[in-house]
């Protein structure tokens, strides 16, 4: 059976266990995960219905049909002109299916047609029932993520070898692009060149500040590759470092290390970013440790399992999430430090290989 059948088929078990009658994927990555097709997110709808028993349907505005594969005839396709209400046609899809689950991306306005032309029918959210199927990760999955881990390691330690004074954080983050590019990514997600103060900011943005001697650099990027996510972060520090920094670097390190230990079957995801955020805190900094330990990757940068408080979520093998404790020490300079890790059988295997010690670079 080809991968798309069997995870269909998966969806259409889960769907029974749900009660839900039909599921509705438009845009954003479930609707890949099951075709290998993925919508351009446009004013003209996609949608793909997946009935409880039977074939499901892809709708899909005319002129994009000929960009569907379709492997092994798994799915039918339901072309619609322009001229055409495609909301009509997957009402009639749907028939007198009264529970149905849509995905988390769909634009509300086609979720808003959908109810006004049959009040009667539920709709809920397909989120729980689609993030089952996909956050334990196949073996092919692991690998395109290791492969994608590979290409963003190869950047990072090239990355030690090139001046960073004197040059803007958006100059930095066009290089590091470009060498992920180079390294075999297909396309860019995230590039973070945060230096100096700017890297109190956790998501900051590279602009124009110049990168000076004693600056410490967060270096938090990623992108996708076969269809896969990378993501990684790594320290970099012009010269010296500045004042504070060696001790709160030497905690998030130990956080780090300690919380990818941590990882095996049957433990919380909870439990890991209590133990990287005791770290943290025994150390003195538990306030600056403004953000969650970490976020499943897979498909999409940001997806499940969260490793926050609160999320008794067992782990199982084939899970796979960043770990990426950090201290922001505002108007000063920060640290992450970041890894991709897949908890295997009897414990955990770590994606990201590069040294984490931080690089000083001139
Ligand atoms: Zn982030
Ligand atoms: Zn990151
Ligand atoms: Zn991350």
């Amino acid at each position: 059976m080809n991968r798309f059948a069997d995870r269909i088929e998966q969806a259409q078990l889960a769907m029974g266990v749900a009660g839900v009658e039909a599921i509705c994927l438009s845009v954003g990555s479930d609707l890949p995960y099951l075709t290998g097709y993925r919508a351009m997110a446009l004013e003209r709808v996609t949608m793909l219905i997946v009935p409880r028993e039977g074939a499901p349907a892809l709708v899909v505005p005319g002129l994009e049909a000929a960009r569907v594969d379709v492997p092994d005839g798994v799915f039918s396709i339901v072309g619609w002109a322009e001229t055409e209400d495609p909301i009509a046609i997957i009402d009639a899809i749907l028939g007198d299916a009264a529970t149905v689950a849509l995905g988390d991306e769909t634009w509300s306005r086609f979720l808003l047609q959908l109810q006004e032309t049959n009040p009667g029918r539920t709709y809920r959210s397909a989120s729980d029932l689609m993030s089952s199927l996909r956050i334990r990760k196949s073996s092919g999955e692991i690998d395109a993520l290791r492969r994608a881990a590979q290409t963003v390691d190869s950047v990072v330690d090239e990355m030690a070898e090139v001046v960073f004074s004197g040059r803007s954080e958006r100059d930095v983050s066009r290089e590091i692009i470009d060498r992920a590019i180079a390294n075999g990514h297909d396309s860019m997600d995230f590039w973070i060149v945060a230096s100096g103060p700017n890297g109190a900011s956790p998501h900051h943005e590279p602009g124009d500040r110049i990168i000076e001697h004693g600056d410490a650099v967060v270096v938090d990027f990623g992108g996708t590759q076969n269809g896969y996510r990378s993501d990684t972060t790594r320290m970099f520090v012009v010269g010296e470092t500045p004042y504070g920094f060696d001790d709160a670097f030497e905690a998030v390190c130990a956080a780090q290390s300690s919380a990818v230990e941590h990882v095996r079957p049957g433990v919380t995801a909870a439990s890991v970013d209590a133990v990287a955020r005791e770290i943290i805190a025994d150390a003195g900094y538990g306030d600056l440790f403004i953000h969650r330990t970490g976020h499943g990757i897979g498909m999409d940068t940001h997806e499940h399992p969260y490793l926050v408080e609160g999320n008794d979520q067992i782990l199982k093998a084939g899970m796979a999430f960043s770990i990426e404790p950090g201290i922001y020490n505002p108007g000063e300079w920060g640290i992450r430090i970041e890894d991709i890790v897949v908890v295997t059988h009897d414990g955990v295997e770590r994606l990201n290989r590069t040294e984490r010690r931080y690089r000083v670079v001139t």
